[in-house]
């Protein structure tokens, strides 16, 4: 199959195809007779339909991925990253057409899709380490004529379960590493947009991927619970929201099965009277409305120490007129509309209930007009002050263009709100005391901090995740840890023969 590049309309001209499933290197039409709406979320409208895979159809993506596997793992080292630097081409030729799919499906804008993509890429560029990264350990004459040595070995076939906020970055942070280390893969996307994964499918492919090693199944809990129960899937990663992570870690760790589950946040973003209000300001907008507030990574809450709330409040509020709120097929438009109709309406409840429970309602987005035009699922901007711990708003993940301001008298009780939250994903602080920041740093309860930076997203080489509610499992994902995660270490203990020092032994193995 030879891509040509499309132009960025590409998804659009597809409208009214059926998203398959993909398995053992084609597109493999359901026959469950199950399927889901797939939204054009900036216009309201259905654009297309996914399969749901039935039990059935997730065994025969299984069955792809398992005779797949001896012939994958035995692949050498370097065919296996000759093959993952065409893929990390190949994405990176075809990025605009990847990024149309998650305009048309998801709804964020082109710059924000293209930065997904961006982010998605530097984990293949990772995976084309995988000689340096597969490297195991060697003990020479650990006793006379005997050497130790560990390898790490693939698990076989692993599967993957997305969110509907990232659907390209989240799973190329699962499948490069996966398949790098040997192993075959399932994904199973979010039936919200499914079409990256199918289109990324294809790509591999081109890149030289054999057949089975990489495999798409569709659908809803039926085909995630197979995956669950699969006896025959060595490895489950999830990324999504907190009650199906936990659901995802208990159901696969009960089946024998290696789990990592990231779950859902609430991002706190400290800001120290110290701190530069403009610098902070523009952060706190940026990090809390950039892909509408969808993200996991995204600032959710603004703690205000001191005296620093009044004209942090003031600069935030100064710079929201200025958003440009529109479909991504309008240029200029920085934030897009949310995924569905029934999210936006529950994001829209906590302008209802704040106020209603105390909050200050300073900027609502219920008052942008494409909001109230009804037809893409749009909610503008929104600021609530004043908000507080038992508030609806703030014991939720809004996920949403909404941001929270607490205002609090101390860094003590800053921390103290941070530490009390069941999430611990990201959080930041703004401070031009670098003690303060260290502080920070050492105190803070929380899996990625950023000082000065409000989306401590890390860079691939290190590994992402939260803590607490955030996280199920023991491994971060991606960069090294995924590394591991996708591998199992064996020992080898090894001598050649020499039967002149040979004898009959029964005592325990001494070294000495
Ligand atoms: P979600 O939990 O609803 O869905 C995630 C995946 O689980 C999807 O593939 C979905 O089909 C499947 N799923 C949904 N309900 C299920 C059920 N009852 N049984 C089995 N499978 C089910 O999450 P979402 O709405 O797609 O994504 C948003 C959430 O993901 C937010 O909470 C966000 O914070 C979180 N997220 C976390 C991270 C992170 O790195 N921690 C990254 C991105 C998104």
């Amino acid at each position: 199959m030879t891509h040509v590049a499309e132009p960025p309309a590409a998804a659009e001209a597809r409208t009214g195809e059926r998203v398959n499933h993909w398995i053992n290197g084609q597109r493999v039409p359901g026959t469950s007779g199950r399927s889901g709406p797939v939204y054009n979320p900036a216009t309201g409208e259905i654009a297309r339909e996914v399969d749901f895979a039935s039990v059935e159809e997730v065994n025969a993506a299984v069955a792809a991925a398992k005779a797949a596997f001896p012939a994958w793992r035995a692949t050498s080292i370097s065919k296996r990253t000759e093959i993952l630097f065409r893929i990390r081409n190949l994405v990176e030729v075809h990025r605009k057409e990847i990024a149309a799919h998650l305009t048309a499906e998801h709804g964020k804008v082109p710059s924000d899709a293209q930065g997904e993509v961006a982010r998605g890429l530097e984990n293949l560029e990772f995976a084309t380490g995988i000689p340096h990264l597969l490297k195991g350990g060697f003990s020479e004459q650990v006793s006379t004529g005997i050497d130790v040595y560990q390898i790490r070995q693939p698990l076989g076939v692993v599967a993957g379960i997305t969110p509907f906020n990232f659907p390209a970055m989240v799973p190329m942070w699962m499948f490069g590493n996966a398949i790098a280390c040997g192993n075959t893969f399932i994904l199973k996307p979010s039936e919200k947009d499914p079409s990256a994964s199918v289109y990324m499918a294809e790509l591999l492919k081109e890149a030289g991927l054999p057949d089975g090693v990489f495999n798409v199944v569709h659908g809803d809990k039926v085909a995630v619970d197979r995956i669950l129960e699969h006896p025959d899937i060595a490895a489950v990663s999830f990324v999504g929201s907190t009650p199906i992570a936990r659901y995802i870690y208990e159901a696969g760790t009960k089946a024998g099965k290696r789990v990592q589950a990231l779950g859902g946040a609430k991002n706190h973003m400290v800001v120290l009277p110290d701190a530069d209000i403009g610098m902070a300001a523009d952060a706190a907008v940026s990090a809390a409305y950039g892909s509408a507030g969808e993200r996991c990574m995204a600032i959710s809450v603004v703690v205000a120490v001191g005296d620093v709330a009044d004209p942090l409040v003031a600069a935030i509020k100064e710079r929201l007129p200025r958003i440009k709120v529109g479909p991504g097929s309008d240029t200029t438009a920085e934030m897009g509309p949310l995924i569905t109709r029934e999210h936006r309406d529950k994001v829209a409840t906590y302008l209802e209930s704040g106020p209603a429970q105390g909050a200050d309602l300073v900027v609502d987005g219920r008052q942008h007009p494409l909001f109230a035009d009804g037809k893409g699922f749009f909610l503008g901007v929104s600021l609530l002050d004043r908000v507080t711990p038992e508030m609806d708003c703030y014991r939720n993940e809004i996920f949403g263009p909404v941001l929270e301001v607490m205002r609090v008298p101390t860094y003590a009780d800053a921390m103290r709100v941070i530490d009390e939250n069941p999430y611990a994903n990201g959080t930041a602080i703004f401070t031009r005391d670098g003690g303060a920041a260290r502080q920070f740093q050492f105190d803070v309860n929380v899996g990625m901090v950023g000082i000065n930076v409000p989306i401590p997203v890390p860079v691939a080489y290190y590994s992402f995740g939260g803590w607490k509610a955030s996280l199920f499992g023991d491994l971060h994902m991606y960069g090294p840890e995924g590394v591991q995660f996708y591998t199992r270490a064996k020992v080898v203990t090894s001598r050649w023969p020499d039967p002149s020092t040979s004898k009959v032994d029964l005592g325990f193995p001494r070294t000495r």
